[in-house]
């Protein structure tokens, strides 16, 4: 009888499996302890860096302010700015972190609450609002050097343990090596998730109470595949699990061998295949398990170690290195999706950030950051290498304004005599429902369309994509989910505009069959799965895949859709990682 005891259930996020030890790491931990420091100079260290760090993130806020707040009101920024370079209160910071030896966070704290409280026991509105933006100061102050406390904290190969990750946090692990990451909440689709996945590092996330049950130090078994965590295992569980991640090598190895192959049907459809590009990093792997491209780009991801808006010389370094690595296959870049869940340092607290501020909605509004992201990624077009994608299109009149700002982009650059690309070509995602309900319209404005399914299925079906409550109602194969898909890729055909898909949809190994039945001669995926895909694709049918989505559209509930499209897997693909799943 195997144990079970110590084996707890989550969502599987990221396949794979590891054995380390847990790292709890608690992000709200707001409480501020009156430690002493041994290292003063290290203390000071921590402060000057955590000062310069809130500046940078400062100064981001400040340009996404002017423009949508006008000058006037984004000076509450400046103002906060000025109190990071106020000479006074930094000497009095310096100086009782030498006399005390306290922590420095502890420092901050005691330092600003005396001006806090002041203010706040005031009568005057101005003074009680101005309290406000010293606190934010406060804390961000204090998050920033607690936040390089976890990053030393975590120079060994652990599994990180917490009850939730921002996309950047799961890069910024990932540079320290980390072997997994456990969260309590998040689902699937969360742009953590996908940060794991591109990164090959195995996650399980829902798993309620995770940090309770998980001591730091702990042993523990990652299952990304299952979706299961084993604490502290026994040497029997220890020894089927070293034996999987060996299989495992060898079935990746083996895989790896499709990497020049094409992506082709048993009876000779070609379905093109290309990377989703999330952190320079993973370019390598997607060359490797050999990509015909780039088709998402992510380039708000690309950018999150620093804190300001990258400039344009910057952003075109980076476009043109991925172009040119790249050529002569073409990229797809993808204009800033800031909002979301991928957050801004704005402090601007939104009840619905997906319903919110995000996407082509900021960029719109913040004309300037848009245009130099623009005029980046046209001045490393000279290959012709380079198509351009917005996101979060909900009308017509988004992708015609983003035209107007693409068209006044390359006045610009004409007008410095910079060569750029003059026909690059411009699509949008297809991620809300409006769009797609109006695809046709679309079609007429754009070159291609990609479809986002991570948001689409959100939206369309109204199920938060990071919510691990309601994750059994993100369902791939709704048939509201289902439809849309072939009415996207129909109109699309009609109107001879490339329809592609790179949201996560597309590396899930059920899915595939239905999707090529569905018409779609494009998906991208990250990096790993690629040798995978290519392998379902090369297994396959066309004619079989077009009668079963012929047969899945008819249908009425999920369950159904999912029966079928499992029963036409298992009938006709050989996957090699299906003993992993089950
Ligand atoms: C999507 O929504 O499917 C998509 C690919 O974009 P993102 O996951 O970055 O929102
Ligand atoms: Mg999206």
């Amino acid at each position: 009888m195997e144990r079970s005891d110590n084996i707890i259930k989550g969502i599987a996020a990221a396949p794979g499996i590891t054995i380390a030890n847990a790292y709890l790491f608690f992000k709200d931990e707001e409480i501020i302890y009156d430690t002493c420091v041994t290292d003063i100079e290290e203390a000071k260290k921590a402060l000057d860096e955590a000062l310069n760090k809130s500046k940078r993130e400062l100064r981001k806020v400040l340009a996404l302010a002017i423009d949508k707040m006008g000058k006037s009101r984004a000076a509450i920024f400046e103002a906060q700015i000025m109190v990071l370079d106020d000479p006074i209160l930094l000497n009095t910071l310096y100086k009782r972190i030498e006399d005390e030896k306290k922590i420095p966070e502890y420092i901050v704290n005691t330092e600003f609450s005396k001006y806090l409280k002041l203010m706040n026991e005031s009568k005057e509105i101005y003074m009680l609002e101005r309290a406000n933006d010293i606190e934010d100061i406060k804390n961000r102050i204090i998050r920033n050097i607690k936040k390089k406390k976890w990053l030393s904290k975590i120079s060994e190969d652990v599994i990180v343990v917490s009850k939730n990750l921002t996309p950047a946090d799961t890069v910024l692990f990932s540079r320290a090596d980390v072997k997994g990451y456990v969260t309590e909440f998040g689902g699937l689709t969360s742009h953590a998730a996908i940060v794991a996945r591109s990164l090959h590092i195995p996650a399980v996330v829902g798993l309620h109470e995770a940090t309770k049950k998980i001591h730091d130090g702990d042993q523990i078994i990652v299952d990304g595949f299952k979706g299961i965590i084993i604490i502290n295992p026994d040497p029997e569980q220890i020894r089927v699990y070293t034996n999987k991640i060996k299989k495992l090598y060898e079935i990746d190895s083996e895989l790896l061998k499709l990497r020049s192959e094409p992506a082709i049907t048993k009876d000779g459809k070609k379905i093109q295949i290309l990377g989703n590009l999330d952190l320079n990093e993973e370019l390598e792997i997607i060359i490797q398990n050999g990509a015909e491209g780039l088709g998402l780009i992510r380039t708000e991801q690309m950018f999150t170690n620093v804190e300001d808006f990258p400039n344009e010389e910057e952003q075109c370094i980076l476009y043109s290195d991925l172009a040119e690595r790249v050529y002569p296959n073409q990229i797809i870049i993808r204009t800033f999706d800031i909002g979301g869940d991928k957050v801004l340092p704005t402090d601007v607290k939104e009840n619905n950030p997906f319903l919110g501020w995000r996407g082509i909605r900021i960029m719109l509004d913040n004309v300037e950051i848009f245009k130099t992201q623009l005029r980046a990624i046209l001045r490393a077009s000279v290959h012709k290498n380079i198509k351009i994608m917005i996101p979060m299109i909900t009308s017509l009149i988004e992708v015609k304004k983003s035209r107007t700002v693409i068209d006044e982009c390359k006045i610009e650059l004409q007008n410095k005599n910079l060569p750029f690309d003059n026909n690059i070509q411009i699509g949008v995602m297809i991620e809300v429902p409006s769009a797609a309900v109006i695809m046709k319209d679309i079609c007429n404005e754009v070159d291609f369309v990609s479809i986002g399914t991570n948001d689409l299925i959100q939206y369309l079906l109204a199920v938060d994509r990071g919510n691990d409550i309601i994750s059994d109602l993100y369902q791939e194969f709704h048939p509201a989910v289902i439809r849309t898909l072939k009415q996207i890729i129909s109109e699309g055909k009609k109107n001879k505009i490339p329809v592609g898909l790179c949201g996560e949809m597309a590396a899930d190994t059920l899915a595939i069959p239905l999707l090529i039945g569905l018409g779609l001669e494009q998906l991208s995926v990250s990096g790993v799965v690629i040798p995978n895909v290519k392998s379902i694709i090369r297994n396959l049918n066309y004619k079989q895949a077009k009668k079963l989505a012929e047969q899945c559209i008819e249908l009425k509930t999920e369950n159904e859709i999912k029966n079928k499209v499992k029963e036409f897997y298992h009938k006709n693909i050989i996957d090699d990682y299906e003993n992993f799943t089950q």
